[in-house]
């Protein structure tokens, strides 16, 4: 599966649609000088730049306290210019994660982790919904990926992965189980799937001998190794899936088009109604 294709037809659309809207922004803060986070946020100010969204990239030493990253993230909610905002996770151990995501407006929370927004997703709302499971079911839909009545099995439980690909999942009628760090026989279940998300942050967790014939394989995987980059899922299994994402090229260039797609979304929504949508 195509995921750099696929997602150069999102960028493009997206392109468009921020023609159309005008000005739309894009604020990221980063707290501390984790390297991999720098990198990210590089890249996504990049390709926000690239289909015409400004960006606002806020870097804050790893000693900022709560309260002032509490008022940075005030000011960027009340500030009209910005449309989307995105606290890079994780942040510093002094730093409460969930208390500065509480913060946020919901109606510009681009990574879809604010409760209001998390509890939409739970209700099968509609509502903005972390970019990753976003990016994995626009791969699922372009590859016309059965998902009614089918047996998906999702491999980690993070709020940002695990947790709400399988509610997308389940939204779309699938039987979803989610295993983790504790699932008790993994190979039993994955061999179960037809439909198989892995986000465990483990190289060749899940190898060809766990995958089903024919079986649709997601690797969100992205582990730094010796080799280069790599996936959860050893790429022996491409020869037993019906189809897979390879790494890199799969999932990762789904998720930043479809962070740029989530700050159109907020957009449009805050311009449909000041108040955040709650049907
Ligand atoms: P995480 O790192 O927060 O947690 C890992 C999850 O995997 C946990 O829920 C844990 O229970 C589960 N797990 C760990 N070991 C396991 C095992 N042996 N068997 C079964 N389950 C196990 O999860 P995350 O933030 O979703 O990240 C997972 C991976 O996905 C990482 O490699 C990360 O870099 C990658 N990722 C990629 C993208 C992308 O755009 N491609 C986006 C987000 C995360």
């Amino acid at each position: 599966m195509d995921g750099n294709a696929l997602a150069a037809r999102v960028r493009a659309e997206v392109k468009e649609e921020v023609a159309q809207i005008g000005e739309l922004g894009l604020a990221t803060i980063l707290v501390g000088d984790d390297p991999a986070s720098g990198n990210y946020i590089r890249r996504k100010h990049q390709a926000a730049l690239e289909v015409g969204i400004s960006s606002t990239d806020i870097r804050l030493p790893a000693e900022t306290s709560e309260a002032e990253l509490l008022e940075r993230v005030e000011a960027l909610n009340e500030d009209d210019s910005i449309h989307g905002i995105l606290v890079q996770l994780p942040l510093p151990d002094a730093l409460d994660p969930a208390r500065i995501v509480r913060a946020l407006d919901p109606a510009k929370d681009v990574d879809g982790l604010q409760p209001l927004n998390a509890g939409q997703l739970y209700l099968g709302r509609p509502t903005l919904v972390p970019a990753t499971p976003v990016g994995i079911m626009a791969l699922l839909a372009a590859y016309d990926i059965r998902l009614s009545g089918a047996k998906a099995v999702v491999v980690g439980r993070s709020d940002i992965v695990g947790k709400p690909v399988a509610q997308l999942l389940l939204r779309q009628n699938a039987t979803v189980t989610i295993c983790h760090s504790r699932t008790r026989d993994l190979a039993r279940e994955t061999l179960d799937a037809d439909v198989l998300v892995v986000a465990a942050g483990h190289p060749a967790l899940v190898t060809a001998d766990m995958v089903q014939h024919g079986a649709t394989v997601i690797d969100v995987g992205m582990n730094r190794t010796d080799a280069g980059l790599v996936g959860d899922v050893d790429a022996a299994a491409m020869d037993i899936a019906g189809h897979m994402t390879p790494v890199p090229g799969g999932v990762g260039p789904m998720t930043i088009a479809s962070l740029l797609r989530n700050t159109v979304e907020a957009a449009q929504m805050r311009a449909r109604s000041f108040a955040f949508p709650c049907d």
